[in-house]
Order: C-alpha cells, then structure tokens, then sequence
C-alpha cells in the first residue's frame, strides 16, 4: 500500500482533479490510498463565511457553492452532485445557526471548517468511478481516525494506530480506492475535529504509518523541500533528501511545506515521506527518511521566520542564586506565552516569542526578579545542517552575517544539533539568507569556501550594508 496526499492548489479545480487523476493511475498496482484537502482556498472561503455570518449575520455560501457545482459540471459527473447537495444545505444551517446566535466556539469552527474535505473527496471519489476505477469516499472517521478534544488542533489518540489499518487495509486489498478526507476527525463523543491547518499532510502520514504503507506521497505545488523560499532565493532547489527531524525543524521554522506534526507517525515506524510536486510529476521531489547514507553539502536548507520578539532578562539578584531559570518560566508560563529560542548565561536569559503577544503585564511579573528588555522587529534565521559539521556551518554563517554586516544578536543550537538559529533585525533577514544561501550552496568556481560571500558582494549578487 502507498498513500498519496493532494493538498488544497493540487485539487483547486476540474482541470487539476483531472490531472491528479492521471498521476493516481500510474500507481494503482500499488494500492494507493487518497487523502485530500479542501479543494483551493475552500478552507479560507469557509472561515470568511463564517466570520460574515458572525459579524454581519449574512449567510453566503455562494462562492463554495459555485466552485463545487462548476467542478462537478466540469468533470461531468451530474449524479455526483446529488452527492453534495446535502452537505452544501447542512452548510447553509450551520452558518444560519451562527448568524442568528452570533457565536462561533471552536467546536463549531471544526465542523463548519469540515465540510471543504468532505465536499471534495465526494467529487474527487465520483470522477474516478467514471473514470471506472472503483473508488469510495470517505470521512476520516469513518476510518478510525479518532481525536482528543482539542478543537482546532486536536491529537490522534492511540486507539487510531489499530482502528485506521483495521478499517483501510480490507479496503485496498478488495481493490478499492479509498478517498479520504484530510485534516479532520472526531472526538469520542463523535464532535468534528481538526488536526490544525495545514493538517491533512499529518492524516497521510498517520494512515501511512498505522498500515504500515510502502511510503506516504504528500503531493505540493512545488519541487520538494527547497533549500530556501524561492520568493527569496531565487536559485533554491529541492534538497534529495532529508531527515526527518530536520523536516520537523524546516517546517516549524517557517518552510511552509509540510505540517510541522506530520514527521510525527512516520519516525515512529520509520516510514518513508516523499514530498512531490504535482505540477512536475516528473521531477525527483525530496525524500524523508530516518537516517541518510551520503552527506555532501553540511547544510539541507535555510528558513527565516520574521516578526519575532527578543527579550532580554538580567537578574536583579546576586550571582549563583538558584530558581532564577524557574521563576521567568513560570511567568511566562502564566502568561501562556509559547517561548521559541532560548540563550541563558549565569545571570541572564534571552528569548523569543512570536510578535502577536502582549507583553506589558508579563514585563511588570518579572521586574520583580530582573531587568527587562523587549525589542520587536527581529528575525529567526534557521540553518538546518549536518549534525557533524557544526562548527564549519557556525564559523561560515557568522562570517558572512559579518561580510554584510549584519550583526547576530542571539544564537541557539537546537539539542539535536540539526538545527542553528540566530537572531538578526527583521530588514536584514532577507540579505542574511541571499547570502548564505549563496556561501553554501552556489559558490562561485575557485572561491574557498567562506568566501564566497565577498565574491559575490563584489560581482553585485549581495547589496551590501554599511556597518556603521
Ligand atoms: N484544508 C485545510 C487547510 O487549508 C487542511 C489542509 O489543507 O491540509 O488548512
Ligand atoms: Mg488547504
């Protein structure tokens, strides 16, 4: 068995089902299973109803309606559509239910939120029996995929590792193509749940897991995981392959490729993840796998994560006081405020924290004990590398943040080393990355390594900045 996952832009219309619908086929004797999201933006669509119903008590499904009923046509499925039409009038109810309460729990949230995968692997399952391919379409947990109760971002429990393969496997093996929904699932007491947006990549992964599957396929729109943001680097590529821990970093640290839980099933089986582009059937994608046989280049790939706040704590009291580390984490703890980077010294702490927060009452808490420093507007730069080239990657990244003067105002190397982070001003981000991009990934013929940032600077492919 595979899975083979097409996210929301793989799907977006009958054009791109049809073609998805091609790849597929390639990989029937395989016995695929089909997870899909939302079809194109349908996600954001139904959140901007509901936020309509809810602030302006006006209730329009027409632009899901529309997009749904058009791809149908497209595909010519006409029965399919008897298919959907339930779902959309249910739709119709929730958002009536919202615009009259002017109320949306997080609860509610999941189950309007749902109805995007449920409409599109009814579609998707109807054009492949067209195409006779026997095909069945799902709801997550009418496979077993059963949550805690965590709206919003819920967790798979346990007993999901037996019921998935339970219900699935008999499927594929009587030669059905199941067509699952991605992204959500159910409570025990059977409330729709969703495992976080972005989620279905982490519903392929744990039916790829649970079956014990060949390999999970998450099908993007681009070539892989790429080196860099290709808006920002305009020579990034695929990297061939990667760990998976070094995936879960990529994806925490701002490579919006995959779901930052979804490495989570696979590491626990050691199931491959192949990561392809379903505009490009053709080109390799990127593989993620437990441990990697041949290193050339010490980095995978470059992230940057912008809006960052940087605070500073200096304790107030004498040196080698003890708790100090417990009482700043307990108030952030108290504040729930989710701390990212940490750097300590004897007497000092330095952290991040994404900008969204407020942090007045939490500066107040904490001057009892210290001196606090907050400053807004800076920059995570992340460098995933070669666990046993730490110091090259260290000694490289900081001599170009110097070449472009840019200065390094915190640094943390994750436990498991894979991951380097530092911090720079948020206008320098950008630069940083360009740069190092090109010192470890296209440097210039004949240049020692380390150098290569100078070169470039001179031939005008790094704008440069005063280091006054
Ligand atoms: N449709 C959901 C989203 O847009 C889940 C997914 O696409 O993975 O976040
Ligand atoms: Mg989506």
């Amino acid at each position: 068995m595979i899975v083979m996952k097409f996210g929301g832009s793989s799907v977006a219309n009958a054009e791109r089902i049809r073609h998805v619908a091609e790849i597929v086929k390639t990989q029937v004797f395989r016995k695929p299973v089909l997870v899909l999201s939302a079809m194109g933006d349908t996600t954001d669509h139904l959140l901007e109803a509901a936020d309509g119903a809810l602030k302006n008590g006006v209730v329009s499904i027409d632009l899901i309606k529309k997009l749904h009923l058009k791809t149908v046509k497209d595909l010519k499925l006409g029965a399919a559509a008897k298919d959907i039409a339930p779902l959309l009038d249910e739709l119709a109810q929730l958002l009536a239910g919202i615009a009259l309460i002017r109320e949306l729990t997080p609860r509610t949230k999941d189950y309007l939120v749902s109805f995007g995968e449920r409409l599109s692997v009814r579609i998707a399952a109807a054009y492949f029996n067209s195409l006779r391919i026997k095909a069945q379409a799902f709801d997550a947990w009418d496979l077993g995929f059963v949550s805690d109760s965590n709206f919003g971002s819920a967790e798979l429990i346990k007993e999901s590792w037996n019921l998935i393969p339970e219900k699935l496997i008999p499927l594929t093996d009587a030669g059905v193509l199941p067509v699952v929904t991605g992204f959500i699932a159910q409570d025990v007491n059977s409330n729709i749940t969703t495992l976080g947006r972005g989620g279905s990549d982490l519903s392929a992964t744990m039916i790829a897991a649970a079956c014990k599957a060949e390999e999970a396929q998450v099908w993007k729109d681009v070539d892989g995981i790429l080196t860099a943001d290709p808006r920002l680097v305009k020579n990034a590529r695929p990297v061939e392959t990667v760990t998976y821990e070094e995936a879960s970093e990529l994806a925490y640290f701002g490579a919006q490729v995959l779901h930052p839980r979804a490495m989570q099933p696979c590491i626990k089986t050691g199931t491959p993840v192949l990561v392809k582009n379903s505009y490009n059937p053709e080109a390799p994608g990127t593989r993620i796998l437990s441990t990697l046989e041949k290193r050339h280049l010490p980095v995978r790939a470059i992230t940057s994560r912008k809006n960052v706040t940087l605070v500073d704590i200096v304790s107030t009291r004498m040196l080698g006081q003890f708790g100090f580390l417990e009482e700043v984490f307990s108030a952030f703890a108290r504040h729930q405020l989710s701390v990212d980077m940490v750097a300590t010294s004897e007497v000092s702490i330095s952290l991040t924290l994404d900008a969204v927060h407020d942090l007045t009452s939490l500066k107040k808490d904490l001057s009892r004990i210290a001196n606090v420093d907050i400053r807004a507007g800076k920059a995570i730069v992340t460098i995933i590398g070669d666990v046993q080239r730490s110091s090259e990657i260290l000694a490289r990244s900081f001599r170009t943040c110097e070449l472009i003067g840019a200065q390094v105002q915190m640094v943390s190397q994750g436990a498991s080393k894979v991951n380097i982070s530092f911090i720079v001003n948020d206008t320098e981000a950008g630069e940083v990355v360009k740069a190092l991009h090109i010192d470890f990934f296209d440097p210039a013929p004949g240049v020692v390594s380390g150098n290569t940032v100078s070169a470039a600077k001179v031939s005008g492919a790094v704008s440069t900045r005063s280091k006054s």
